[in-house]
């Protein structure tokens, strides 16, 4: 082909923003009246820059996922070495450093005894393996059980699977007749614990297992409970024979104080999934851990036995080196001093705004917090209220995206105190204003 003019966007005489509007069909996004979405040219540190130069602070970490912030010299560095070494290789008989060395780098971070590392290329598939490895793990017993426990306003992903064991929502409902059927728990507490573990006893004999996220329910709602009825769930689970699945998904690298959410827990889960803050917000990549009690369970002659699960991506080298120069990042005393200086400054916010007349209830898990919008019973002026919110801060220049009339920020943890200051400047005066 000497003519590459059928290269060229057909529509150059449009900004990108229009022709974007031609082509694309955005993440939940009703399309029908989008706001125009901002073309983003640019990312440093916790900024990101639009085509007019206009800086906005990434106050969500784009999704969760950049905990170091964006475009780090010292992780494009290493992922652009290994673009010229090693791009990619299929996972199936072979294997590489990266993907090597990254899991032995896991496994001893991880809480508990994690001994096998099982690669995918999202949080869904992280989960999607999880669920597979507790199923079969009970059917290559000979035992096979069925049943998942999850918490009611969970989220673990968007595959069929992962939404099965989410809470049913406006995210799901189009699909319910065709997810699996889940036992949904209310979130534990003083007063349901001991109805909770009477309830999973009673369900030994059918249970497979048990999913949640550690500590903190993201997507439902920033929802939080302590650490001390999760490890009692996991003990009623041990005793019932129930495998236990941590979805660190959104919690794992430092996002809750420590390393890991199950860091204070005194059980342990029997499997980890892990994706987002992964690779730093780099690459995807996905990630389940097990112990070798559930990995040898798949070990046997017949065929049957093993665990039929791969992605073409499996193991990418390049997103392995991204999350071993994350890790890398993550692992220096400069980052744990930033997490807990963040922790500090959040806890002294929150308690300057929590008896505001608009703020219904204030929470903190680590370096994430949220703040209810008081809406009284009107449920029709929640989205209206969402948005309202979401231009608010985008005009003033930060990235906050409110989950209904919650509101969360989940920065990078290079945010300066000035950064974090100019945040919460700017919600208290949507306490005024919106
Ligand atoms: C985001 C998320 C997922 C899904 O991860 P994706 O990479 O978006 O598929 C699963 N579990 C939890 C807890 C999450 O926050």
């Amino acid at each position: 082909m000497s003519d590459n003019s059928n290269l060229q966007a057909p529509n150059s005489n449009l900004n990108l923003t229009e022709r974007d509007q031609k082509v694309i069909w955005h993440p939940y996004t009703q399309m029908k009246n989008a706001l125009p979405h901002i073309p983003i040219v640019r990312g440093e540190g916790v900024y990101v820059f639009d085509d007019n130069g206009k800086r906005y602070i990434d106050a969500v970490s784009s999704w969760w996922v950049n905990i170091h912030g964006h475009s780090h010299p010292y992780i494009a560095k290493k992922v652009a070495e290994q673009l010229s070494v090693l791009e990619h290789v299929i996972f199936a008989g072979f294997t590489h450093e990266p993907a090597v060395l990254l899991a032995e780098r896991l496994l001893k971070i991880l809480p508990g005894k994690q001994e096998k590392v099982f690669y995918t290329d999202n949080g869904s598939t992280a989960v999607e393996v999880a669920l597979k490895m507790c199923l079969q793990y009970w059917d290559n017993k000979g035992t096979p059980k069925t049943k998942i426990i999850a918490f009611k306003n969970a989220y673990h992903g968007d595959t069929f699977g992962a939404m099965s064991v989410s809470g049913r929502s406006i995210f799901t409902d189009a699909f319910n007749s065709l997810l699996f059927d889940v036992e949904f728990i209310e979130l534990p507490n003083e007063d349901n614990i001991e109805d909770l573990k009477s309830k999973i006893s009673a369900l030994q004999a059918e249970v497979a297992c048990f999913i949640f996220e550690p500590l903190i329910l993201g997507s439902g709602g920033m929802l939080m409970y302590e650490a001390e009825y999760l490890d009692q769930l996991i003990s009623a689970c041990k005793h019932a024979n129930i495998l236990t699945i941590a979805d660190e998904v959104m919690t794992g690298f430092g996002r809750t104080g420590t390393y890991f959410a199950c860091e204070k827990l005194t059980n342990k889960p029997d499997i980890f999934c892990l994706s987002k803050g992964l690779t730093g917000g780099t690459m995807p990549l996905g990630v389940t851990t097990c112990t070798n009690e559930i990995f040898e369970a798949f070990l046997s002659d017949d065929k049957l036995k093993t665990l039929y699960h791969g992605h073409s991506f499996t193991a990418n080298p390049i997103a392995c080196v991204a999350s071993l120069a994350s890790l890398d990042i993550l692992l220096k005393s400069e980052t744990l001093q930033n997490i807990k200086r963040i922790e500090a400054k959040h806890t002294t916010f929150l308690k300057e705004i929590k008896s505001h007349s608009k703020v219904k209830a204030v929470r903190q898990t680590g370096t994430i917090i949220a703040i209810e919008w008081e809406t009284g019973n009107e449920t029709s002026y929640l989205s209206t209220l969402r948005n309202l919110l979401y231009a608010y801060f985008l005009d003033k220049g930060i990235i906050l995206r409110p989950l209904g009339n919650i509101i969360y920020i989940l920065p990078p943890y290079i945010i300066s105190d000035e950064d974090l200051d100019y945040i919460y400047a700017a919600i208290k005066s949507a306490l005024e204003e919106v």
